[in-house]
């Protein structure tokens, strides 16, 4: 497979406590010192878009808490060889921001979004700041950031109850609901007894919608499966991380917050790019080290992976 997307993680930071990422006192928080500076996200994009890159995401933390993140964006989209820049975010500062994030370059977002009801919504966050993602999702969708996707991490006993109500949005907007598998992370995240396979999320969803038809969902270019409840006008989508295995698929490379390349999620192996750059190597250097991680990245796979504890935080998602 061809390695052609780069997630980048711009912070480690944080405005929401998601229960499944990093839930209240979870997580210490990287030395701002440790965190790439624009500059260098921006010299790694140009040397990564040199080796083949064409598509970058930009994630964290939050995204959106970073300081001045439109003109990263706007850096970014004038990279030479970069077709694609979009963002993932919780969606709560996006509203002001969505207008000018397009203007910059910014292609399309994916929220994420665990309940249509507010109460459940605050479970799942540990903040009352529903309302605030329903407006970003509307502008998202207003100021062209689309396809908006909406990413949703189902936990039992937790969010179960909400999916058919996430899966309705797809019915009444032009946006693609995914349902995300729920993958315990850390000795601070749910156990694994909480992971609901997507089989059952689309049982749920069929009971209420009816059977879904299965549709090609243009530049989709990830592990989603694309479905549709009748008469609607976005489409659900399914990513099953657990209960199956994408590995010969996966594009992708994630340059996490503090400047290491992750070859594969479930793997505690990294490559440290951000020693290499402020020891002030050459660019041909830093390439020559970006190749040798295109090379090395298919021996790092979740099947002979031995991963404990990881930060969805600090890598992206
Ligand atoms: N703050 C942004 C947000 O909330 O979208 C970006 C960072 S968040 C770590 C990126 C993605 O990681 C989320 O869309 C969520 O789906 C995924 N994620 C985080 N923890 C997860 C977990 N334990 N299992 C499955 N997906 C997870």
């Amino acid at each position: 497979m061809r390695v052609d997307y780069l997630r980048v993680s711009v912070t480690d930071r944080c405005n929401l406590r998601c229960i499944y990422c990093n839930p209240l006192g979870g997580y210490d928080f990287i030395d701002r010192k440790e965190i790439l500076r624009f500059e260098e996200i921006h010299r790694l994009v140009r040397l990564f878009a040199q080796c083949g890159i064409r598509k970058v995401r930009l994630t964290g933390g939050e995204p959106l808490v970073r300081k001045n993140i439109t003109c990263l964006v706007r850096e970014l989209a004038g990279i030479s060889g970069i077709e694609e820049l979009t963002l993932t975010t919780n969606g709560v500062l996006l509203e002001p921001i969505a207008e000018e994030l397009k203007d910059t370059g910014l292609k399309r977002v994916n929220i994420s979004l665990g309940a249509a009801q507010r109460q459940c919504y605050r479970q799942m966050t540990g903040f009352d700041l529903l309302p605030r993602v329903t407006n970003g999702i509307y502008k998202a969708i207003e100021v062209g950031l689309t396809p908006v996707k909406i990413n949703s991490v189902i936990i039992r006993a937790v969010n179960v109850s909400q999916i058919p109500a996430l899966a309705d949005i797809s019915v009444h907007l032009p946006v693609l609901v995914r349902f995300i598998e729920y993958c315990p992370t850390s000795r601070h995240t749910k156990p694994d007894s909480f992971y609901v396979p997507n089989s059952e999320v689309r049982n749920i969803i069929e009971r209420k919608f009816g059977p879904l038809s299965s549709v090609v969902v243009e530049n989709a270019n990830g592990p989603a499966l694309y479905f549709k409840a009748k008469g609607s006008v976005g489409a659900i989508g399914f990513i099953s991380g657990r209960s199956s295995v994408f590995c010969r698929q996966c594009n992708r490379l994630r340059l996490t917050s503090n400047g290491t390349v992750k070859p594969c999620l479930y793997w505690d192996h990294c490559y440290d790019l951000k020693i290499l750059i402020r020891s002030g190597a050459s660019d041909q250097a830093v390439l020559e080290q970006i190749r040798r991680i295109l090379r090395e990245k298919s021996s790092y796979t979740r099947l002979n992976s031995s991963v404990r504890d990881f930060s969805m935080q600090n890598i992206g998602g």
